[in-house]
């Protein structure tokens, strides 16, 4: 399957923020079977977002949107979508239900621009956002599919692992990838290459070694249908390292070393003070 990635934010084109989204989505879609063809981005403006919206219908099997998922006047990319394809937006009770509940939550009251979240297209059907108030839409037309997703990095990344990933490697048949990082320090990239040396050069799980500046990472990559089914594949491996590295390994996937001193000192009862002054900072 091809596919293509469109952002769409006018803070993009102005060079204000760095468009992170389309590089996140252009390894997870390559890990899903999708052979990325193209990046497209538009502004806020919505005779620009439905022209590569129409574009992309035409010449791609996959597409996922970023940004222009907001309440305001200027996020248009539903609107886009919904021209392109002659339909109309008409709010979801299930969806302005949850929305409502999401507000009350906070303890503030709905502004009545937020209501166009709460709408789908005939061809649309949501895309839970865990996070936020911009759920996402999937759209399907003549066997083709365009995932719309909001802006912020940390919810389109949420709604991908929960949702978008697990759907779309259902559809290409490519199975779900699951990556676990193990972070070394203190032995050699050698001296653990040769502790390692019976469980590199397998395909699934696959075994990768790179050097950090924060000591050596092992990467287990797996694939399978399922996630949890992916997890399973890579448990072993990763106790077996476990096992035969002991205490050189410090930590696993998102750790740092600052993080992993915290949750010591936390988890010890300690704390830790921290005075700057004589160096200006
Ligand atoms: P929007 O949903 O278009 O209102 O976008 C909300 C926010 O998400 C923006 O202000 C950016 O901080 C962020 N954002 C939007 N598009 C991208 C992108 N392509 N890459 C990284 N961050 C983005
Ligand atoms: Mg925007």
């Amino acid at each position: 399957m091809n596919g293509e990635i469109i952002s769409i934010g006018h803070e993009l084109l102005m060079g204000e923020i760095v468009d992170t989204n389309s590089s996140y989505f252009a390894q997870r879609l390559a890990e899903a079977g999708v052979a990325v063809r193209w990046f497209t981005s538009a502004g806020d403006d919505l005779g620009d977002i439905c022209e590569v919206i129409e574009r992309a219908l035409g010449r791609s099997e996959v597409t996922i949107t970023s940004g222009g998922l907001g309440p305001t006047s200027d996020d248009l990319t539903r609107e886009a979508v919904a021209r392109v394809l002659g339909e109309e937006m008409k709010v979801d009770p299930g969806l302005l239900a949850w929305l409502e509940g999401v507000f009350k939550q906070r303890g503030i009251a709905m502004p009545k621009t937020n209501i166009k979240q709460a709408t789908l297209i005939p061809s649309a059907a949501t895309v839970p956002n865990p996070t936020g108030t911009a759920p996402g839409w999937w759209v399907t037309r003549g066997g083709r599919h365009m995932v719309l997703t909001p802006g912020p990095p940390r919810e389109v990344q949420r709604m991908w692992e929960e949702t978008i990933g697990p759907k779309l490697a259902r559809i290409t048949g490519a199975g779900v990838v699951f990556t676990r990082t193990l972070k070394t320090y203190g032995i050699t990239e050698g001296g653990i290459d040769e502790m390692l040396t019976d469980l590199f050069g397998k395909a699934n799980p696959y075994l990768g070694i790179y050097a950090r500046p924060d000591g050596i990472h092992l990467r287990i990559i797996s694939k399978a249908p399922t996630r949890a089914e992916a997890e399973k594949l890579a448990a072993p491996l990763e106790r077996d390292i476990a096992d035969r590295l002991g205490a050189a390994v410090w930590g696993t996937d998102d750790d740092t070393p600052a993080s992993k001193v915290i949750s010591l000192l936390a988890a010890q009862g300690r704390t830790l003070a921290v005075a700057d002054a004589a160096t200006g900072g």
